[in-house]
């Protein structure tokens, strides 16, 4: 080679660079250049973008630098619209020529709101040198130059200094580029404020899977643990989604990255159907439990894929996957809620605001959504409105339990009460029978059977007690032993029976001429009784007895033989004496009983009287 064709050999490669910064500053779009110290002008950003769609088979398609793009490439005006693309197999160019007209060399971010674009280079020429940065969530996230969960490329400019930005993005699946452009200040304050709002989100869901499963651990209802695990894949899948999971979750794994977004979506799907089959206490054996149990198998089967096939595939499987377990646990709901199951109306209400959280990412999933901030919140809306009903209507489910057991708990303690009053009013009636015969037994044990007399046991414990009361009170205490007389006779002559007959009429004679109160006959041996007579005095009592003998005297008896039989008696009167003890008083009555006897019977005799004779 001759030294003037190496010379030119040498100019010409070391032209190369040059020629490519000139080229890709020089790229004609038609676009407006970018003020980037005018605010107002960054706010319409996208009045200043242009992009150009490469479809696969074009030579922008194919072309991996700005200068390998055609010259006379069609760019389009994006008109203030964000570039939102649906389903896409095409490589998305983006142009922008922004200048600093201050007076200071200045950093701006272009901020691409959207965490999941695959590959993402940018070049920036101005002064004569391209910088490139590539990135993308194909790269690890620890390989960005910032950490930010979206995409931060910066831009500095000189004084004066104009540059041509240019993006090659390309991804699967929808494609969203929001872009902005934004002040380190402004950055950190719209980090901030989104720090703030997914702070208190994602707090609050881990909140209610923490609380949830406390409430499983004590008290063992699996629909609480099915919700901790709902709430937990929902908040993996959310966080995965915003690409909070790639930043602090596995920064240097990509491809997991990309893949724990369908994986935690079949979770999610997977928890759903099984606190819906828990919660809505779908019956064994009905159409509904076939369904879900099916459902769940799905779920898992497509967990398993989703660790195989690849994302576009899986995304795709899976948004369906999860739109037939929210469809179809709503349809459950309401047919249980139908059946008159109350908590179903809750869920109903809490799987509605979902199926509209669903519908909501399905849509952003497919690229028919743009404003990717936005989107998300509503999403967290809706998820949080979901969570906070499906919790009220664990609360209600709760309540339905808690006052059932009140009922049962209530009807066990009215049976048990009245069957204690049964029971108290048995025993009741039980005691006053018992009452009542011991009432007969004492009278019974207290009485002459034959004549209704009081009977010895009687004079037993009523003597002594009417002495001491004499002794005590100082009143007279008289004591009257009568005898039939000849009543020997009368059982011989006329037989016993008759004799019985005798006895009672005797003991009518008896209670009829002892009239006080608290006088009284008793019957203390065959034909033998005594007269009580508290307060009565010797002569008193006599008057009683001989009024008594006279009157049984003169009644005359009509025996079984047609005789008219005469009964007399004898009686024997000693009143209490003082230092005088009951035997002693029983018996001068004796004595004086047997006096009577001995003078020719049928009369009364004084104790004191038979003495004196004595
Ligand atoms: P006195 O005038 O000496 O008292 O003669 P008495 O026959 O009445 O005396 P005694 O004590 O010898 O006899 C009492 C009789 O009373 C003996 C018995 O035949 C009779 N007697 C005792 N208890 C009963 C009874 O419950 N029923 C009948 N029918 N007779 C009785
Ligand atoms: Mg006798
Ligand atoms: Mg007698």
């Amino acid at each position: 080679m001759s030294p003037i064709l190496r010379l030119f050999a040498i100019l010409s490669l070391s032209l190369i660079p040059a020629l490519a910064f000139t080229d890709a500053g020089s790229l004609k779009t038609g676009c407006p250049t970018l003020e980037a110290t005018d605010s107002g002008a960054r706010d319409s950003l996208m009045q200043y973008i242009c992009f150009y769609n490469a479809p696969p088979g074009e030579p922008a398609h194919n072309a991996s630098r700005p200068e390998q793009l055609p010259e006379d490439l069609a760019w389009t005006p994006a008109h203030g619209r964000d570039l939102v693309f649906s389903a896409t197999k095409s490589v998305y160019w983006v142009h922008l020529h922004i200048r600093n007209s201050g007076a200071e060399r200045s950093l701006w971010y272009l901020k691409l709101n959207y965490p999941l674009l695959h590959e993402i280079t940018l070049w920036q020429t101005g002064n004569g040198t391209t910088e490139s940065i590539v990135t993308g969530d194909q790269h690890a996230f620890s390989s960005r130059g910032i950490d930010y969960r979206y995409f931060l490329l910066p831009v500095t400019l000189d004084a004066g200094e104009t540059r041509s930005i240019t993006l090659r993005v390309h991804s699967s699946g929808a494609l969203n580029v929001p872009l902005s452009l934004e002040t380190p200040a402004e950055v950190i304050a719209g980090s901030n404020h989104l720090t703030l709002t997914h702070g208190l989100f994602y707090g609050a869901l881990l909140v209610f899977a923490v609380f949830n499963l406390l409430l499983f651990f004590s008290s063992g209802t699996a629909y609480y643990f099915y919700n901790a695990f709902y709430m937990a894949a929902l908040g993996l899948f959310l966080f995965a989604m915003g690409g909070f999971a790639n930043q602090y979750f596995w920064p240097n794994n990509a491809s997991f990255a990309n893949t724990s977004i369908p994986l935690s979506l079949s979770l999610c799907a997977l928890s759903m159907t099984l606190f819906g089959r828990s919660f809505l206490e779908v019956a064994k054996g009905t159409i509904s439990e076939t369904a879900l149990k099916t459902l769940a198998w799905f779920c898992i089967g497509f967990l398993a894929l989703t660790l195989i096939l690849p994302y576009t595939k899986t995304i795709l499987l899976n948004t369906v996957l999860a739109l037939t377990v929210i469809s179809s646990l709503f349809i459950i709901a309401a047919v249980r809620w139908k059946q008159g199951y109350q908590p179903a109306m809750w869920y109903l209400l809490a799987w509605l605001v979902m199926l509209v959280g669903g519908l909501i990412y399905a849509l952003a999933a497919f690229g028919y959504l743009t404003d990717f901030l936005a989107r998300e919140a509503l999403m967290q809306f809706a998820v949080g409105g979901q969570v906070i009903l499906l919790n009220y209507a664990m609360v209600q489910r709760w309540r339905l339990l808690n006052q059932k057991l009140l009922e049962v708990e209530h009807n066990a303690r009215t049976e048990l009460e009245f069957k204690v009053h049964e029971r108290t009013a048995q025993l009741r009636n039980t005691m006053r029978e018992l009452e009542k015969a011991n009432r007969q037994l004492s009278t019974l044990s207290m009485n002459d059977a034959l004549t209704g007399l009081h009977n010895r046991r009687h004079l037993d414990n009523i003597f002594p007690e009417l002495c001491a009361e004499a002794r005590r009170t100082g009143h007279t205490l008289t004591l009257a032993l009568v005898d039939a007389d000849h009543f020997k006779a009368i059982n011989d002559t006329w037989g016993h029976s008759f004799g019985d007959t005798c006895l009672q009429f005797i003991a009518e004679m008896l209670t009829r001429h002892v009239k006080r109160p608290r006088d009284i006959a008793i019957r203390f041996g065959g034909e033998e009784f005594a007269l009580l007579l508290p307060g009565t005095d010797p002569a008193g009592a006599r008057i009683v007895c001989e009024a008594l003998l006279a009157d049984v005297a003169n009644t005359p008896l009509i025996s079984p033989d047609g005789t008219e039989v005469r009964i007399t008696l004898s009686a024997g009167i000693a009143s209490l004496r003082t230092g005088e003890d009951q035997n002693r008083l029983f018996e001068r009555a004796d004595e004086a009983l047997y006096a009577a006897k001995n003078e020719g019977r049928n009369r009364a005799l004084l104790s004191e009287v038979t003495e004196a004779r004595t």
